[in-house]
């Protein structure tokens, strides 16, 4: 989420509008802006078995709502790394990655999502994050609004389908 520190995490004092308006520390010997940065995020389009893709259910979220694998990159990890152990912690699955298929904005987050096609082996054991999978055949998959559903869409559209999109509702 995008917090807004309403004071100074290094000194305390109060953050006020400041330079370009971005969030600023009032004291002048300390200087802190909290610029908000997007966070970037990986997300795996998995494809499992013979062309379908297995979409995950957060505990979190509402009992029809079934996405791409997401996950943030640890301290200094490379995004080619985090995916493929993203997709080990929350399916079980051992991902190779096929393909980049590219990147988007998620912007209610604040976050750019790097999108990943990878091919993916073994049994499915759900971690915490996660209380459901469903494997859905490409021909058969229906995306959503914003980023990742974009991501799946071009994915599948690149392979010559026809998708549908739903309504976030
Ligand atoms: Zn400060």
């Amino acid at each position: 989420m995008n917090q807004v520190f309403t004071n100074c995490p290094f000194c305390s004092n109060k953050m006020d509008a400041g330079l370009q308006n971005y969030n600023s520390c009032t004291n002048t010997t300390c200087d802190y802006v909290q610029y908000e940065n997007p966070t970037p995020v990986v997300a795996a389009v998995i494809e499992y078995g013979e062309k379908q893709v297995v979409l995950g259910h957060n505990r979190s979220w509402p009992p029809k709502w079934y996405g791409l694998i997401t996950g943030f990159l640890e301290k200094f990890e490379h995004p080619d790394e985090c995916i493929i152990r993203e997709v080990k912690e929350e399916t079980g699955l051992d991902a190779t990655i096929q393909s980049f298929i590219g990147h988007y904005t998620f912007k209610r987050m604040n976050q750019v999502i790097l999108a990943y096609h990878v091919k993916a082996t073994g049994d499915i054991v759900l971690d915490d994050e996660l209380d459901d999978v469903k494997i859905v055949p490409f021909d058969k998959v229906k995306t959503w609004p914003g980023g990742t559903g974009q991501a799946l869409k071009d994915f599948l559209e690149n392979l010559g389908y026809s998708v549908e999109e739903l309504s976030m509702s």
